[in-house]
Protein backbone atom coordinates (compact mmCIF):
# COMPACT_ATOMS: atom_id res chain seq x y z
CA UNK A 1 0.00 0.00 0.00
CA UNK A 2 1.59 3.90 -1.00
CA UNK A 3 0.31 5.42 2.28
CA UNK A 4 1.38 4.36 5.69
CA UNK A 5 -0.98 2.57 8.03
CA UNK A 6 -2.16 4.93 10.62
CA UNK A 7 -0.35 3.20 13.82
CA UNK A 8 2.79 3.48 11.75
CA UNK A 9 2.26 7.25 11.78
CA UNK A 10 1.87 7.61 15.59
CA UNK A 11 4.05 10.01 17.16
CA UNK A 12 4.16 10.69 20.92
CA UNK A 13 2.52 13.62 22.18
CA UNK A 14 0.86 13.91 18.88
CA UNK A 15 -3.20 14.59 19.75
CA UNK A 16 -6.46 15.45 17.78
CA UNK A 17 -8.20 17.00 20.52
CA UNK A 18 -8.12 20.07 22.68
CA UNK A 19 -9.89 20.36 26.04
CA UNK A 20 -10.82 22.91 28.71
CA UNK A 21 -8.86 22.37 32.13
CA UNK A 22 -11.56 19.82 34.52
CA UNK A 23 -13.28 22.33 36.38
CA UNK A 24 -15.09 19.40 38.85
CA UNK A 25 -13.70 17.52 41.32
CA UNK A 26 -11.61 14.58 40.31
CA UNK A 27 -12.47 11.18 42.04
CA UNK A 28 -9.17 8.60 42.08
CA UNK A 29 -10.13 6.20 39.41
CA UNK A 30 -9.04 3.61 41.64
CA UNK A 31 -12.94 4.77 43.42
CA UNK A 32 -15.34 4.22 40.26
CA UNK A 33 -13.75 1.20 39.21
CA UNK A 34 -13.01 -2.15 40.96
CA UNK A 35 -9.06 -2.54 41.10
CA UNK A 36 -9.06 -6.08 39.36
CA UNK A 37 -10.36 -4.70 36.05
CA UNK A 38 -8.38 -1.31 36.19
CA UNK A 39 -5.53 -1.59 33.23
CA UNK A 40 -1.82 -1.74 34.57
CA UNK A 41 0.12 -0.62 31.29
CA UNK A 42 -1.26 2.56 29.10
CA UNK A 43 -3.06 1.15 25.81
CA UNK A 44 -1.03 1.24 23.05
CA UNK A 45 -2.75 3.40 21.35
CA UNK A 46 -1.91 5.49 17.94
CA UNK A 47 -0.79 9.01 18.90
CA UNK A 48 -1.86 11.17 16.11
CA UNK A 49 -3.59 14.65 14.67
CA UNK A 50 -7.13 15.26 13.58
CA UNK A 51 -5.64 15.61 9.71
CA UNK A 52 -3.73 12.36 10.03
CA UNK A 53 -6.46 10.23 11.05
CA UNK A 54 -9.03 12.27 8.08
CA UNK A 55 -5.98 11.35 5.58
CA UNK A 56 -5.65 7.98 7.20
CA UNK A 57 -9.32 7.20 6.82
CA UNK A 58 -10.06 9.39 3.06
CA UNK A 59 -7.35 7.21 1.98
CA UNK A 60 -8.78 3.66 3.12
CA UNK A 61 -12.58 5.17 1.74
CA UNK A 62 -10.66 5.37 -2.06
CA UNK A 63 -9.41 1.87 -1.93
CA UNK A 64 -13.28 0.95 -1.86
CA UNK A 65 -15.25 0.11 -4.80
CA UNK A 66 -18.93 0.96 -4.82
CA UNK A 67 -22.19 1.91 -6.24
CA UNK A 68 -21.66 5.85 -5.36
CA UNK A 69 -18.11 5.39 -7.35
CA UNK A 70 -18.58 4.03 -10.80
CA UNK A 71 -20.40 1.19 -12.52
CA UNK A 72 -21.33 -2.35 -10.46
CA UNK A 73 -22.77 -4.95 -13.25
CA UNK A 74 -22.76 -7.60 -10.43
CA UNK A 75 -25.58 -10.24 -11.81
CA UNK A 76 -28.38 -11.46 -9.71
CA UNK A 77 -27.07 -8.80 -7.35
CA UNK A 78 -29.33 -5.68 -9.17
CA UNK A 79 -26.76 -3.03 -7.59
CA UNK A 80 -28.40 0.03 -8.86
CA UNK A 81 -28.20 3.14 -7.24
CA UNK A 82 -29.29 4.46 -4.33
CA UNK A 83 -31.71 7.64 -4.79
CA UNK A 84 -30.01 10.08 -1.68
CA UNK A 85 -33.94 11.23 -0.97
CA UNK A 86 -33.75 7.65 1.01
CA UNK A 87 -31.03 9.07 2.96
CA UNK A 88 -33.42 12.27 3.73
CA UNK A 89 -36.04 10.55 5.19
CA UNK A 90 -34.58 8.29 6.66
CA UNK A 91 -32.32 10.72 8.55
CA UNK A 92 -35.63 12.67 9.94
CA UNK A 93 -35.28 12.72 13.73
CA UNK A 94 -39.11 11.22 14.42
CA UNK A 95 -37.50 7.63 12.30
CA UNK A 96 -33.63 8.16 13.53
CA UNK A 97 -34.33 8.26 17.34
CA UNK A 98 -36.75 6.09 18.26
CA UNK A 99 -36.58 3.03 20.15
CA UNK A 100 -38.49 -0.03 19.71
CA UNK A 101 -39.04 -0.59 23.32
CA UNK A 102 -41.12 2.47 23.01
CA UNK A 103 -44.83 2.21 23.79
CA UNK A 104 -47.00 1.45 20.67
CA UNK A 105 -48.93 4.96 20.87
CA UNK A 106 -45.42 6.85 20.80
CA UNK A 107 -44.85 5.16 17.42
CA UNK A 108 -48.02 5.34 15.68
CA UNK A 109 -46.32 6.49 12.55
CA UNK A 110 -43.70 4.05 12.22
CA UNK A 111 -46.22 1.07 12.63
CA UNK A 112 -48.41 2.78 10.15
CA UNK A 113 -45.22 3.12 7.43
CA UNK A 114 -44.66 -0.56 8.05
CA UNK A 115 -48.47 -1.72 7.57
CA UNK A 116 -48.17 0.82 4.69
CA UNK A 117 -44.79 -0.86 3.23
CA UNK A 118 -46.78 -4.25 3.92
CA UNK A 119 -49.64 -3.62 1.70
CA UNK A 120 -47.30 -1.96 -1.15
CA UNK A 121 -45.07 -5.35 -0.93
CA UNK A 122 -48.10 -7.40 -2.00
CA UNK A 123 -49.03 -5.25 -4.41
CA UNK A 124 -46.15 -5.54 -6.18
CA UNK A 125 -45.82 -9.13 -5.27
CA UNK A 126 -49.52 -10.51 -5.37
CA UNK A 127 -49.59 -11.87 -2.33
CA UNK A 128 -51.79 -11.80 0.00
CA UNK A 129 -49.59 -11.15 4.27
CA UNK A 130 -46.67 -10.19 4.51
CA UNK A 131 -43.82 -10.30 7.15
CA UNK A 132 -41.13 -7.45 7.24
CA UNK A 133 -38.43 -8.92 9.46
CA UNK A 134 -36.12 -11.38 7.62
CA UNK A 135 -32.73 -9.66 7.28
CA UNK A 136 -31.71 -10.64 3.76
CA UNK A 137 -33.01 -12.88 0.83
CA UNK A 138 -31.39 -16.02 2.40
CA UNK A 139 -33.12 -15.63 5.65
CA UNK A 140 -36.38 -14.71 3.58
CA UNK A 141 -35.84 -18.22 2.41
CA UNK A 142 -34.72 -19.70 5.50
CA UNK A 143 -38.44 -18.05 7.14
CA UNK A 144 -40.38 -18.98 4.04
CA UNK A 145 -39.14 -22.73 3.98
CA UNK A 146 -40.12 -22.58 7.66
CA UNK A 147 -43.91 -21.71 6.77
CA UNK A 148 -44.11 -24.51 4.06
CA UNK A 149 -42.90 -27.24 6.50
CA UNK A 150 -44.85 -25.45 9.42
CA UNK A 151 -48.00 -25.64 6.68
CA UNK A 152 -47.74 -29.33 5.60
CA UNK A 153 -47.01 -30.69 9.01
CA UNK A 154 -50.29 -28.74 10.05
CA UNK A 155 -52.04 -31.10 7.30
CA UNK A 156 -50.44 -34.40 8.51
CA UNK A 157 -48.02 -34.07 5.77
CA UNK A 158 -45.13 -34.12 7.68
CA UNK A 159 -43.58 -36.72 5.42
CA UNK A 160 -42.85 -34.26 2.78
CA UNK A 161 -39.40 -34.01 2.80
CA UNK A 162 -38.13 -32.68 -0.57
CA UNK A 163 -37.34 -29.59 -1.98
CA UNK A 164 -36.80 -29.01 -5.98
CA UNK A 165 -34.75 -26.82 -7.53
CA UNK A 166 -33.14 -25.79 -11.05
CA UNK A 167 -29.53 -26.22 -11.94
CA UNK A 168 -29.65 -22.55 -12.06
CA UNK A 169 -30.67 -21.89 -8.67
CA UNK A 170 -28.74 -19.37 -6.33
CA UNK A 171 -26.43 -21.51 -3.72
CA UNK A 172 -28.73 -19.78 -1.18
CA UNK A 173 -31.74 -22.33 -2.43
CA UNK A 174 -29.98 -25.45 -2.02
CA UNK A 175 -28.34 -24.32 1.19
CA UNK A 176 -31.51 -23.01 3.30
CA UNK A 177 -33.20 -26.09 2.07
CA UNK A 178 -31.02 -28.64 3.65
CA UNK A 179 -30.98 -25.92 6.59
CA UNK A 180 -34.90 -26.46 6.65
CA UNK A 181 -34.28 -30.39 7.15
CA UNK A 182 -34.99 -31.32 3.61
CA UNK A 183 -33.45 -32.98 1.08
CA UNK A 184 -32.95 -31.31 -2.44
CA UNK A 185 -33.71 -32.01 -5.76
CA UNK A 186 -32.00 -30.71 -8.50
CA UNK A 187 -34.12 -30.49 -12.01
CA UNK A 188 -31.97 -29.87 -15.18
CA UNK A 189 -32.28 -27.12 -17.17
CA UNK A 190 -33.09 -27.79 -20.77
CA UNK A 191 -31.36 -26.40 -24.32
CA UNK A 192 -32.90 -23.25 -23.86
CA UNK A 193 -32.12 -22.83 -20.01
CA UNK A 194 -35.57 -23.14 -18.97
CA UNK A 195 -36.51 -25.60 -16.86
CA UNK A 196 -36.48 -29.40 -18.11
CA UNK A 197 -40.51 -30.20 -17.88
CA UNK A 198 -39.80 -33.61 -18.50
CA UNK A 199 -37.85 -34.18 -16.00
CA UNK A 200 -39.59 -32.09 -13.27
CA UNK A 201 -42.83 -34.08 -13.95
CA UNK A 202 -40.72 -37.61 -13.39
CA UNK A 203 -39.42 -35.33 -9.61
CA UNK A 204 -42.60 -33.98 -8.39
CA UNK A 205 -44.48 -36.52 -5.97
CA UNK A 206 -45.88 -36.90 -2.49
CA UNK A 207 -42.69 -36.03 -1.07
CA UNK A 208 -42.62 -32.67 -2.87
CA UNK A 209 -42.97 -30.19 0.08
CA UNK A 210 -41.90 -27.13 -2.46
CA UNK A 211 -41.11 -26.22 -5.76
CA UNK A 212 -37.87 -22.93 -5.50
CA UNK A 213 -37.42 -21.34 -8.77
CA UNK A 214 -35.76 -17.78 -9.74
CA UNK A 215 -38.21 -16.26 -12.68
CA UNK A 216 -36.62 -14.94 -14.39
CA UNK A 217 -33.78 -17.68 -13.75
CA UNK A 218 -30.23 -16.56 -12.92
CA UNK A 219 -29.72 -17.01 -16.53
CA UNK A 220 -31.44 -13.71 -17.15
CA UNK A 221 -34.33 -16.04 -18.73
CA UNK A 222 -38.17 -16.39 -18.10
CA UNK A 223 -40.01 -19.55 -17.92
CA UNK A 224 -42.74 -19.32 -19.51
CA UNK A 225 -43.75 -22.67 -18.74
CA UNK A 226 -44.54 -21.48 -15.29
CA UNK A 227 -47.94 -21.48 -14.91
CA UNK A 228 -47.39 -25.97 -15.75
CA UNK A 229 -44.75 -26.03 -13.34
CA UNK A 230 -47.40 -24.52 -10.33
CA UNK A 231 -49.85 -26.53 -11.79
CA UNK A 232 -47.91 -29.74 -11.52
CA UNK A 233 -46.60 -29.22 -8.01
CA UNK A 234 -50.02 -27.72 -6.92
CA UNK A 235 -51.68 -30.91 -7.49
CA UNK A 236 -49.18 -33.42 -6.20
CA UNK A 237 -49.67 -31.33 -2.85
CA UNK A 238 -46.43 -29.30 -2.98
CA UNK A 239 -46.48 -25.33 -2.47
CA UNK A 240 -44.43 -23.10 -5.38
CA UNK A 241 -41.64 -20.63 -3.46
CA UNK A 242 -40.56 -17.59 -5.48
CA UNK A 243 -36.77 -16.53 -5.62
CA UNK A 244 -37.69 -12.90 -5.38
CA UNK A 245 -33.97 -11.43 -6.45
CA UNK A 246 -34.44 -10.92 -9.85
CA UNK A 247 -37.73 -8.59 -9.26
CA UNK A 248 -36.01 -5.75 -11.31
CA UNK A 249 -36.86 -7.56 -13.92
CA UNK A 250 -40.47 -7.65 -13.74
CA UNK A 251 -41.62 -5.27 -11.32
CA UNK A 252 -45.18 -3.51 -12.20
CA UNK A 253 -45.32 -5.62 -15.35
CA UNK A 254 -46.19 -9.76 -14.10
CA UNK A 255 -46.60 -10.74 -9.96
CA UNK A 256 -45.72 -13.75 -8.85
CA UNK A 257 -49.30 -14.13 -7.41
CA UNK A 258 -50.91 -14.37 -10.50
CA UNK A 259 -47.85 -17.41 -11.71
CA UNK A 260 -48.93 -19.56 -8.92
CA UNK A 261 -46.23 -18.98 -6.05
CA UNK A 262 -47.26 -18.98 -2.57
CA UNK A 263 -44.42 -17.53 -0.80
CA UNK A 264 -42.41 -14.43 -2.14
CA UNK A 265 -39.46 -13.40 -0.76
CA UNK A 266 -38.72 -9.73 -1.92
CA UNK A 267 -34.55 -8.15 -1.70
CA UNK A 268 -35.00 -4.47 -0.37
CA UNK A 269 -31.18 -4.15 -0.95
CA UNK A 270 -31.46 -4.95 -4.29
CA UNK A 271 -35.11 -4.07 -6.13
CA UNK A 272 -35.92 -1.30 -3.78
CA UNK A 273 -32.68 0.65 -3.78
CA UNK A 274 -31.62 -0.10 -0.27
CA UNK A 275 -27.36 -0.10 0.73
CA UNK A 276 -26.37 -3.17 -0.77
CA UNK A 277 -23.10 -4.84 0.52
CA UNK A 278 -20.17 -4.29 2.64
CA UNK A 279 -21.92 -6.37 5.29
CA UNK A 280 -24.48 -3.79 5.71
CA UNK A 281 -28.21 -4.59 7.03
CA UNK A 282 -30.12 -6.02 3.90
CA UNK A 283 -33.83 -7.11 4.37
CA UNK A 284 -35.82 -10.29 2.73
CA UNK A 285 -39.70 -9.38 3.23
CA UNK A 286 -41.46 -12.36 2.53
CA UNK A 287 -45.38 -12.91 1.35
CA UNK A 288 -47.20 -15.43 1.41
CA UNK A 289 -50.79 -16.32 0.43
CA UNK A 290 -53.58 -16.87 2.59
CA UNK A 291 -53.45 -20.33 3.29
CA UNK A 292 -49.96 -19.39 4.59
CA UNK A 293 -50.92 -16.60 6.52
CA UNK A 294 -51.38 -18.10 9.65
CA UNK A 295 -47.84 -19.43 10.39
CA UNK A 296 -45.87 -15.90 9.27
CA UNK A 297 -43.40 -14.77 11.99
CA UNK A 298 -45.09 -12.60 14.96
CA UNK A 299 -45.70 -9.79 15.67
CA UNK A 300 -47.28 -8.58 12.71
CA UNK A 301 -48.47 -5.24 11.99
CA UNK A 302 -51.71 -4.63 12.60
CA UNK A 303 -54.62 -2.00 12.87
CA UNK A 304 -57.71 -1.85 15.02
CA UNK A 305 -59.56 1.85 14.73
CA UNK A 306 -57.31 3.59 13.21
CA UNK A 307 -54.77 2.47 15.44
CA UNK A 308 -51.86 0.80 14.51
CA UNK A 309 -50.44 -2.17 16.66
CA UNK A 310 -47.80 -4.96 16.82
CA UNK A 311 -50.44 -8.05 16.50
CA UNK A 312 -48.83 -11.38 18.37
CA UNK A 313 -51.86 -13.11 17.90
CA UNK A 314 -51.31 -15.66 15.92
CA UNK A 315 -52.20 -19.13 16.64
CA UNK A 316 -49.36 -21.23 14.30
CA UNK A 317 -46.57 -18.84 14.03
CA UNK A 318 -43.45 -20.09 13.23
CA UNK A 319 -42.36 -17.72 15.97
CA UNK A 320 -39.80 -14.36 15.42
CA UNK A 321 -37.22 -14.93 13.10
CA UNK A 322 -35.35 -11.43 13.86
CA UNK A 323 -34.75 -8.96 16.79
CA UNK A 324 -37.35 -6.67 16.85
CA UNK A 325 -38.80 -6.25 13.58
CA UNK A 326 -36.53 -5.88 10.87
CA UNK A 327 -33.91 -3.74 9.95
CA UNK A 328 -35.99 -0.95 10.39
CA UNK A 329 -34.01 2.32 8.30
CA UNK A 330 -34.41 -0.39 5.55
CA UNK A 331 -38.27 0.11 5.64
CA UNK A 332 -37.91 3.51 5.57
CA UNK A 333 -35.57 3.46 2.85
CA UNK A 334 -37.65 1.00 0.29
CA UNK A 335 -41.00 2.96 1.22
CA UNK A 336 -39.60 6.42 0.15
CA UNK A 337 -38.34 4.59 -3.20
CA UNK A 338 -41.99 3.15 -3.88
CA UNK A 339 -43.86 5.94 -2.78
CA UNK A 340 -41.38 8.29 -5.07
CA UNK A 341 -41.52 6.12 -8.15
CA UNK A 342 -45.54 5.16 -8.00
CA UNK A 343 -46.68 2.38 -9.99
CA UNK A 344 -45.77 3.86 -13.03
CA UNK A 345 -42.40 4.17 -12.17
CA UNK A 346 -41.91 0.85 -11.12
CA UNK A 347 -42.73 -0.48 -14.52
CA UNK A 348 -40.79 2.19 -16.14
CA UNK A 349 -37.67 0.76 -13.98
CA UNK A 350 -38.05 -3.12 -15.16
CA UNK A 351 -38.69 -1.95 -18.75
CA UNK A 352 -35.32 -0.22 -18.55
CA UNK A 353 -33.51 -2.56 -17.01
CA UNK A 354 -34.70 -4.95 -19.29
CA UNK A 355 -33.86 -2.83 -22.10
CA UNK A 356 -29.96 -2.00 -20.63
CA UNK A 357 -29.46 -5.80 -20.35
CA UNK A 358 -30.54 -6.82 -24.08
CA UNK A 359 -28.49 -3.55 -25.53
CA UNK A 360 -24.95 -4.67 -23.85
CA UNK A 361 -25.78 -8.50 -24.77
CA UNK A 362 -26.58 -7.33 -28.51
CA UNK A 363 -22.97 -5.04 -28.08
CA UNK A 364 -21.34 -8.32 -26.82
CA UNK A 365 -21.89 -11.14 -28.48
CA UNK A 366 -20.20 -11.13 -31.65
CA UNK A 367 -16.68 -11.16 -29.42
CA UNK A 368 -18.05 -13.44 -26.62
CA UNK A 369 -20.19 -16.44 -26.59
CA UNK A 370 -23.69 -16.32 -24.73
CA UNK A 371 -24.23 -18.34 -22.23
CA UNK A 372 -27.88 -19.19 -23.47
CA UNK A 373 -29.66 -17.42 -26.41
CA UNK A 374 -31.94 -14.14 -25.88
CA UNK A 375 -33.59 -12.12 -26.26
CA UNK A 376 -32.76 -11.58 -21.73
CA UNK A 377 -34.55 -10.29 -18.96
CA UNK A 378 -32.76 -8.05 -16.58
CA UNK A 379 -29.60 -9.65 -16.90
CA UNK A 380 -27.75 -12.06 -18.97
CA UNK A 381 -24.75 -14.59 -19.34
CA UNK A 382 -21.44 -14.67 -21.40
CA UNK A 383 -19.12 -17.15 -21.15
CA UNK A 384 -15.19 -17.08 -21.96
CA UNK A 385 -14.93 -19.83 -23.72
CA UNK A 386 -13.72 -18.44 -26.68
CA UNK A 387 -11.02 -16.52 -24.78
CA UNK A 388 -9.60 -19.86 -22.75
CA UNK A 389 -8.50 -20.94 -26.15
CA UNK A 390 -5.92 -18.11 -25.53
CA UNK A 391 -5.15 -19.01 -21.98
CA UNK A 392 -7.28 -15.77 -20.81
CA UNK A 393 -9.79 -17.29 -18.29
CA UNK A 394 -12.88 -15.13 -17.13
CA UNK A 395 -11.63 -14.42 -13.84
CA UNK A 396 -8.46 -12.28 -16.01
CA UNK A 397 -11.13 -10.76 -17.57
CA UNK A 398 -13.01 -9.64 -14.60
CA UNK A 399 -9.85 -8.67 -12.87
CA UNK A 400 -8.83 -6.96 -16.01
CA UNK A 401 -12.27 -4.76 -16.09
CA UNK A 402 -10.80 -3.42 -12.65
CA UNK A 403 -8.28 -1.65 -14.71
CA UNK A 404 -10.75 -0.18 -17.15
CA UNK A 405 -12.41 1.29 -13.93
CA UNK A 406 -15.25 -1.22 -13.58
CA UNK A 407 -16.38 -3.51 -11.11
CA UNK A 408 -16.46 -7.19 -12.56
CA UNK A 409 -19.43 -8.67 -13.28
CA UNK A 410 -20.58 -12.11 -11.51
CA UNK A 411 -18.42 -14.82 -12.49
CA UNK A 412 -18.51 -18.98 -12.85
CA UNK A 413 -22.06 -18.47 -11.71
CA UNK A 414 -24.61 -19.84 -12.67
CA UNK A 415 -22.49 -23.27 -12.49
CA UNK A 416 -24.13 -24.72 -15.78
CA UNK A 417 -22.26 -22.15 -18.69
CA UNK A 418 -18.90 -22.54 -18.90
CA UNK A 419 -16.66 -19.74 -17.88
CA UNK A 420 -19.95 -17.68 -16.96
CA UNK A 421 -19.86 -14.16 -17.15
CA UNK A 422 -22.92 -12.92 -15.74
CA UNK A 423 -23.68 -9.18 -16.56
CA UNK A 424 -26.52 -6.62 -15.11
CA UNK A 425 -26.15 -3.49 -15.76
CA UNK A 426 -29.63 -2.06 -13.94
CA UNK A 427 -31.67 0.62 -15.16
CA UNK A 428 -29.85 3.09 -13.37
CA UNK A 429 -26.99 3.81 -15.91
CA UNK A 430 -27.05 5.42 -18.69
CA UNK A 431 -25.94 5.06 -22.34
CA UNK A 432 -22.74 6.78 -22.28
CA UNK A 433 -22.13 3.74 -19.46
CA UNK A 434 -22.66 1.58 -21.27
CA UNK A 435 -21.10 2.17 -23.99
CA UNK A 436 -17.84 2.88 -21.94
CA UNK A 437 -18.30 -1.03 -20.25
CA UNK A 438 -18.78 -1.93 -23.90
CA UNK A 439 -15.42 -0.45 -25.45
CA UNK A 440 -13.81 -2.32 -22.31
CA UNK A 441 -15.11 -5.62 -22.96
CA UNK A 442 -14.68 -5.28 -26.41
CA UNK A 443 -10.78 -3.97 -25.73
CA UNK A 444 -10.13 -6.93 -23.46
CA UNK A 445 -11.83 -9.17 -25.97
CA UNK A 446 -9.40 -7.85 -28.45
CA UNK A 447 -6.30 -8.04 -25.88
CA UNK A 448 -6.91 -11.52 -25.26
CA UNK A 449 -6.19 -11.98 -28.55
CA UNK A 450 -3.03 -10.33 -29.51
CA UNK A 451 -1.69 -9.61 -25.65
CA UNK A 452 -3.04 -12.23 -23.68
CA UNK A 453 -0.52 -11.82 -20.78
CA UNK A 454 -1.76 -8.54 -20.09
CA UNK A 455 -5.01 -9.56 -19.34
CA UNK A 456 -3.76 -12.42 -17.58
CA UNK A 457 -1.33 -10.55 -15.58
CA UNK A 458 -4.36 -7.79 -14.11
CA UNK A 459 -5.43 -5.85 -12.53
CA UNK A 460 -2.46 -3.70 -13.01
CA UNK A 461 -3.84 -0.47 -11.34
CA UNK A 462 -4.58 -1.62 -8.22
CA UNK A 463 -2.48 -0.99 -4.99
CA UNK A 464 -3.06 -4.99 -4.74
CA UNK A 465 -2.72 -7.63 -7.01
CA UNK A 466 -4.66 -10.56 -6.67
CA UNK A 467 -5.17 -11.83 -3.16
CA UNK A 468 -4.65 -15.26 -1.81
CA UNK A 469 -8.11 -15.79 -1.24
CA UNK A 470 -8.27 -18.78 -0.09
CA UNK A 471 -5.56 -17.66 2.91
CA UNK A 472 -7.74 -14.47 3.57
CA UNK A 473 -10.89 -16.23 4.04
CA UNK A 474 -8.90 -19.10 6.64
CA UNK A 475 -6.11 -16.43 8.33
CA UNK A 476 -7.77 -13.15 8.47
CA UNK A 477 -5.47 -11.01 9.18
CA UNK A 478 -7.67 -8.02 10.49
CA UNK A 479 -5.84 -6.54 13.66
CA UNK A 480 -2.95 -4.21 13.76
CA UNK A 481 -1.11 -4.83 16.93
CA UNK A 482 2.01 -3.29 17.92
CA UNK A 483 5.27 -4.85 17.78
CA UNK A 484 5.78 -5.32 21.90
CA UNK A 485 2.38 -6.23 22.37
CA UNK A 486 2.64 -8.90 19.62
CA UNK A 487 5.71 -10.41 21.37
CA UNK A 488 3.90 -10.82 24.82
CA UNK A 489 1.07 -12.07 23.38
CA UNK A 490 3.05 -15.05 21.67
CA UNK A 491 5.77 -15.18 24.07
C1 LIG B 1 -28.94 -12.39 -3.93
C2 LIG B 1 -29.69 -13.62 -4.19
C3 LIG B 1 -30.16 -14.43 -3.13
C4 LIG B 1 -29.80 -14.19 -1.69
O1 LIG B 1 -30.16 -12.93 -1.24
P1 LIG B 1 -29.34 -12.19 -0.08
O2 LIG B 1 -30.14 -10.97 0.18
O3 LIG B 1 -27.97 -11.93 -0.63
O4 LIG B 1 -29.30 -13.13 1.09
C5 LIG B 1 -30.95 -15.52 -3.45
N1 LIG B 1 -31.24 -15.82 -4.73
C6 LIG B 1 -30.79 -15.07 -5.77
C7 LIG B 1 -31.17 -15.46 -7.16
C8 LIG B 1 -29.99 -13.96 -5.53
O5 LIG B 1 -29.53 -13.23 -6.55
Amino acid sequence: MSEPLLFDRSSPGRKGYSLPACDVPERPVADLIPAPYLRRTAAELPQLSEPDVVRHFTHLSKLNYSIDSGFYPLGSCTMKYNPKVNEVTVNQPGWRSIHPYQPEATVQGALHLMYDLQDLLCEIAGMDAMTLQPAAGAHGELTGLLMIQAYHRSRGEGHRNEVIAPDSSHGTNPATASMVGYTLITVRSDERGRVDLNELKSLVSDRTAALMLTNPSTLGLFDEQVLDMSEMVHEAGGLMYYDGANLNAIMGIARPGDMGFDVVHINLHKTFTTPHGGGGPGAGPVGVKQILEPFLPMPAIGRRDEQYFLDYARDHTIGKVRSFYGNFGMLVRAYTYIRRMGSDGLSQVSRDAVLSANYLRSRLNDLYDEGYPGPNMQEFVLSGRRQRKSGVRTMDIAKRLIDYGFHPPTVYFPLIVDEALMIEPTETENKDTLDAFVDAMRSIAREAEETPELVTGAPLTTSIGRLDEVRAARFPDLRWRPEKVEDAATG
